[in-house]
């Protein structure tokens, strides 16, 4: 059965993707080149749509987070460079040398079994050091202390046998934060950056292809981090303060339709739990966007869904499948009409806000089930 019929469905917005590209790209120039960050499906959006776009458009490299996702883009025509920012089990090494896949390697332990792996399949398996400057998650720690070990550890992952260090990168934490503390975090951050390539390019007498380390908050606030490459995600797809500010348009609009209208008394009980009872003669209209398509159940009761004659308040829990909204007073709203959940008329931050989250989990959390439709 065509999956449409059900209803609710996400426009991606291509135009608007294209120019967030192009905007993008003039902001940082043609000296320096550009990383679209297309995981975890393009953030929702279609990994392979959006990676076909970016590389129409001249794009230099895409950054997802596992072997799956880069041979799913190498599968579907998508031939320009692709790094894997997570790990990858030693024994997936000749599948990446294969598709010409780059991998990070974030510690000493993974580049010797990558190096071991490459050497047996006799290729050569391009890689990206990562250092880990203070995101504390992945990469070479070479904070304090530890900037002798780092160094020299990273020095021996990029002399290894059957791996090639095309590239060296970090991830910043706090770089789409204000204050002078997160400011100096980050200006901390990139000064360990520079100086650990510095070392490393010193000892081994040459230099990185590609260093890399610009996220979203950085590409808009900090252009001395631009380096060679820059790594956003967000901005590509329009959303939060800081595309706004640069022009960039949102991409996704996530839409429903009215299935049924009923009208109820005063006093009746909708939903589980009975949480919200009708305070006058209600009619109710029920729209196929449950927690199951990426509606956050802690947003029963709180939200407004958008339809042509204004914000519909959504009543009761949020079920499964399926939520209510009230239409009492927007008499030309009828089975079938459409309404906007978040898009150019309902902005997503507003619901990120009222979730307590952020664009992202919100644009990540639309599920299979709801169809992607590239207009
Ligand atoms: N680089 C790395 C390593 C990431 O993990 C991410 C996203 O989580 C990005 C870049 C892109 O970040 P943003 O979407 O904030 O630009």
């Amino acid at each position: 059965m065509d999956s449409t019929l059900r209803r609710t469905w996400a426009e991606i917005d291509m135009d608007a993707l294209a120019h967030n590209y192009e905007t993008l790209r003039k902001r940082i120039g043609e000296n320096v080149k550009f990383l679209g960050v297309v995981k975890a499906d393009a953030y929702g959006h279609g990994s392979v749509q959006v990676s076909r776009l970016l590389q129409e458009s001249g794009a230099d490299y895409l950054a997802v987070s596992s072997i799956d996702e880069a041979v799913e883009l190498r599968h579907n025509g998508i031939t320009m460079p692709v790094l894997i920012l997570g790990h990858t089990p030693k024994e997936e090494v000749s599948e990446l040398i294969k598709n010409n896949i780059t991998q990070a390697v974030t510690c000493r332990a993974k580049a010797l079994e990558y190096s071991e792996e490459a050497v047996k399949c006799g290729g050569t398996l391009k890689i990206h050091i990562k250092v880990d400057t203070g995101m504390s998650r992945l990469g070479y720690l070479c904070d304090g202390d530890y900037f002798e070990s780092g160094v020299e550890g990273i020095c021996e992952g990029c002399t290894l046998p059957g791996l090639d260090a095309e590239g060296i990168f970090t991830h910043f934490a706090v770089s789409d934060e204000f204050g002078e503390e997160y400011e100096s975090y980050t200006k901390h951050q990139f000064e360990l950056f520079t100086s650990v390539i510095d070392e490393v390019e010193k000892k081994l007498g040459k230099k990185f292809k590609i260093r890399h380390c610009a996220n979203t908050g950085a590409v808009a606030r900090y252009p001395e981090t631009w380096l060679d490459m820059v790594r956003p995600g967000l901005l590509l797809y329009g959303y939060g303060d800081f595309a706004q500010e640069l022009g960039l348009k949102p991409v996704m609009s996530l839409k429903t339709t009215v299935s049924t209208i009923k009208t109820y008394p005063a006093g009746t009980a909708i939903s589980y739990g009975g949480i919200y009872k009708t305070d006058r003669k209600t009619r109710m209209g029920v729209v196929p966007y449950g927690y199951a398509d990426g509606y956050f159940r802690c947003l029963s009761n709180r939200y407004e869904l958008m339809t042509e004659e204004g914000p519909a308040p959504q009543r009761g829990k949020i079920c499964m499948d399926m939520c209510m909204i009230d239409l009492t007073d927007k008499m030309n709203v009828d089975v079938g009409s459409e309404v906007e959940i978040f898009g150019k008329a309902n902005p997503i931050e507003h619901m990120a806000q009222l979730a307590g989250t952020i664009p992202y989990e919100l644009t990540c959390a639309v599920s299979k089930r709801v169809p992607r439709m590239y207009i």
